[in-house]
């Protein structure tokens, strides 16, 4: 497989990779380092430093230097906004070596990581590019006796811990690290463990476009150990993080100690509804996308169907077709349209809820077992679960695992859709748009389609409703995250 890649990524895994701290490329401190492993063949391909918490202090003393004495503000807007640009411009030349060491460190298809992963991360870096240019405050009137003028000034947050995981590891740091440098941040990212590599590699790209050193440092190591040290870290100002809900919940006490800002996109267990007027023939394929791209490891997945019961034997029949025309094999070969969980312990995990659901009572429609004789791989699945009470109908699977609900009474359906403690997005499809309109404002969650798959949009504030985390990300809205809004009042 390793015969397949191209040149430039051939030579990256060349190359040492070492974390950025300040403007130095460093081993840990203490010299350890872990292993990339390829989700596909069960081989490791590399190694990465395991960064302690001595680094993390390191790293955010780098970026408090580099914030305390404007090594980024310090320059025009307009410079920075070109050197977001450029890091977009080099990014796109480097697309294929990205999109490669992607693939064989998370597993997906390197088509997708071509066509999704790296085209949103280069499109990220160009819509936060034009924002460095347009920070504006307000004028407020104070309605108070005598004259004043009052303004508002939007600045910096400060230093910033970006903590992401590992099912889209370059976009998901990247929605972060734009926006934050567009708000005039400094940062210390740790990447997930199990997928480093491209973070590791955009830090090469970041200083080459122009943006200081200290402004950005990359800190890789284990969750537990560099990722708490930095979470809990008294010098750090706000932490961005994506990841499970249940280690979200922790940074609630990491932030304790200096009561930094908090941003959390966290899990979901996200509807699709399928209404008797859908246009089937558009739904049916959106549906199949929505579970089984990514192999199921998108935190915004469509996991749950609610469709009408006239038509759940058509649907069924159609999705059980979509996802056996699904090529299954490792993500380097070009006809593979799915591919490998993320490791061994994710697909023990996929695999321990469909048993459960066996158990449960769950109909197995196809798939439900594991796929091929090596690698990380778990067949398309289809559940059927009729009253919606199963464990699978209620957790986050976060694996290629559809469970399908029919209902009779639409006026059901937002009971239905609402009924989990996520609230990230929903699809609805119907042909009556008021019908599915009126439906999306009962439905309790951050991004809504209305027949459509999922969008994801740098202009579009993303985030969940209940727990599937707090704040949004993108847009207006995604860059408040990075700021902090002071009032100016001068008597006249
Ligand atoms: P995870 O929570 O295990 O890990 C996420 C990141 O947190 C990793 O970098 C990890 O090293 C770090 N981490 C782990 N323990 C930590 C601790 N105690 N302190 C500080 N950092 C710690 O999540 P995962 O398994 O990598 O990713 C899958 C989860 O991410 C799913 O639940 C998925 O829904 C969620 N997700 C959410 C979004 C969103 O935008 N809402 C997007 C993608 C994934």
């Amino acid at each position: 497989m390793m015969t397949d890649i191209a040149d430039a990524t051939r030579v990256s895994l060349g190359r040492p990779f070492r974390m950025l701290i300040g403007e130095t490329w460093r081993e840990a401190s203490g010299g350890a380092r872990m292993e990339a492993i390829n989700p596909a063949d069960e081989q490791p391909f590399a190694t990465i430093p395991a960064g302690t918490a001595a680094d993390v202090d390191m790293a955010v003393a780098a970026a408090r230097r580099a914030f305390d004495t404007g090594a980024w503000t310090g320059l025009t807007a307009g410079r920075r906004a070109q050197v977001l640009w450029r890091v977009a411009d080099l990014l796109e030349a480097r697309a294929q070596e990205f999109a490669e060491l992607e693939t064989l460190d998370n597993g997906k298809p390197v088509s997708a990581a071509r066509a999704a992963d790296l085209q949103l991360a280069i499109g990220a870096f160009r819509y936060w590019s034009g924002w460095c240019t347009k920070i504006t405050g307000e004028t407020p009137t104070v309605d108070l006796p005598g004259t004043f003028m009052a303004m508002t000034l939007r600045e910096p947050v400060g230093v910033v811990a970006i903590i992401t995981p590992w099912n889209f590891p370059l976009v998901q740091a990247v929605v972060k690290i734009a926006p934050a440098l567009a708000a005039g941040c400094t940062m210390v990212v740790k990447p997930a463990e199990q997928t480093s590599l491209t973070l590791l590699r955009l830090g090469e790209v970041l200083l080459e476009a122009g943006v200081p050193p200290g402004v950005v440092n990359i800190v890789s190591g284990l969750g537990s150990v560099a990722g708490a040290a930095l979470a809990a870290h008294d010098d750090v100002d706000k932490i961005s993080f994506t990841g499970s809900t249940p280690v979200g919940k922790t940074l609630l006490t990491a932030a304790q100690g200096n009561l930094k800002r908090l941003t959390l996109e966290l899990g979901g267990k996200s509807p699709t509804i399928l209404m008797e007027d859908a246009d089937l023939d558009r739904a049916i394929p959106s549906v199949a996308g929505g579970i089984f791209r990514n192999a199921g490891q998108m935190c915004a997945a469509g996991s749950r169907l609610l469709v009408a019961r006239t038509v759940v034997d058509r649907v069924m029949d159609g999705l059980v077709q979509q996802a056996l025309a699904l090529r299954i094999g490792p993500g380097m070969h070009p006809a593979t349209t799915l591919g490998p969980l993320v490791s061994a312990a994710q697909q023990h995990r996929v695999l321990s809820y469909i048993e459960g659901a066996r158990r449960e009572g769950v109909g197995v429609i196809t798939g439900g077992h594991a796929a091929g004789d090596r690698g990380y791989f778990v067949a398309p699945t289809i559940l059927l679960d009729p009253d919606a009470r199963a464990t699978v109908s209620r957790e986050e699977i976060f694996g290629p695992v559809l469970v399908v609900t029919p209902y009779d009474d639409p006026a059901d359906l937002a009971r239905l859709a609402n009924e989990t403690v996520y609230g990230l997005s929903a699809n609805i499809w119907s042909r009556d748009v008021a019908a599915a309109y009126r439906l999306a404002r009962q439905v309790k969650a951050g991004t809504i389609t209305v027949n459509s798959g999922m969008i994801v949009a740098p202009a579009l504030p993303f985030g969940g409703f209940k727990q599937s985390g707090w704040g949004r990300e993108g847009g207006a809205e995604g860059l408040s995250a990075f700021m902090e809004t002071k009032s100016i009042i001068t008597a006249l």
